[in-house]
């Protein structure tokens, strides 16, 4: 139950819905053409389907970016800056992206990067030369 062009909520095709039929017909569309060219929600939450105003709404009208949508990838930084008596500032800098599958929790994802970047701030210390405190 998941036909391409429909809407998510109520399963209706444009050519169903007045809201597009009136909205291409005055940009001289088609009303698939308008959803797929014009409604912001198409294919932002399922392929190829997006939700008619009024499913839109009644689904709490959820955010595109949101928590509804899949993350594909996330990212973490760390700077650590450490004044040091031979070097007037040492700074060190890690980045790790990690990309995630369908189904991966993002909680879990965010904790692996964050060991990782720390992993990686720290075995670059002796390689800097700092000793040890
Ligand atoms: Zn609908």
């Amino acid at each position: 139950m998941s036909e391409p062009l429909t809407c998510i909520g109520c399963g209706k095709h444009p050519d169903e819905i007045d809201e597009y039929i009136e909205c291409a017909a005055e940009e001289g569309m088609s009303p698939v053409q308008y959803v797929i060219e014009e409604e912001g929600t198409y294919d932002k939450f399922e392929p190829e389907r997006f939700y008619c105003t009024r499913c839109y709404i009644e689904a709490g009208m959820p955010l595109i970016g949101g928590e509804h949508m899949e993350v594909r990838e996330i990212s973490v930084s760390m700077l650590y800056t450490k004044s040091l008596p031979n070097y007037e500032n040492l700074k060190l800098e890690a980045g790790v992206t990690i990309a995630l599958a369908p189904g991966d929790s993002i909680e879990e994802a965010y904790e692996k990067a964050w060991k990782l970047a720390r992993g990686q701030v720290r075995a670059q210390i002796p390689a800097r030369g700092a000793s040890p405190v």
